[in-house]
C-alpha cells in the first residue's frame, strides 16, 4: 500500500479545500498581517515544521504562520528573481535545513 504521502503531491494539497479552510482560519488568527513584517499584501500560510504523512492541513496551529509573499520567499531560501517566485513550496526540501534555521532566528525577534 501506498504510503499516505504519496497519494497527492504537495502542491495538490495546497489546492485541497481542507488546507484552504486551514490557511483562512490562521490568517484571520494572524489579524490578516505578515507575522514577520506586518505587510498584508500576499499573504500566505507557512508550516514552521514538516512532519513526515501529515496532509498540510493536519498540522497543530501552532505550526502555522501567516508571512507575506516576500517574507515567504525568503524563508524558503529563494531570492526576488528566483525562478520558483511563483510557487514557494516547490523546491522546499532543499531548504529545509535553512528554513529550520531561518525561522529559528526569526522566532527570536
Ligand atoms: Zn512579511
Ligand atoms: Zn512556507
Amino acid at each position: 500500500m501506498a504510503r499516505r504521502d504519496e497519494l497527492m503531491t504537495y502542491a495538490e494539497q495546497l489546492k485541497d479545500p481542507r488546507w484552504l479552510a486551514v490557511r483562512d482560519r490562521i490568517i484571520m488568527r494572524d489579524m490578516n498581517m505578515c507575522r514577520d513584517c506586518h505587510s498584508g499584501d500576499n499573504l500566505h500560510v507557512h508550516h514552521k515544521r514538516y512532519l513526515k504523512g501529515l496532509y498540510a492541513w493536519e498540522y497543530s496551529e501552532r505550526d502555522l504562520i501567516t508571512l507575506c509573499v516576500k517574507c515567504h520567499r525568503f524563508v524558503h531560501g529563494l531570492n526576488e528573481d528566483g525562478k520558483d517566485m511563483n510557487d514557494p513550496f516547490v523546491r522546499l526540501p532543499e531548504f529545509r535545513g535553512d528554513l529550520v534555521r531561518l525561522v529559528a532566528r526569526m522566532n527570536k525577534r
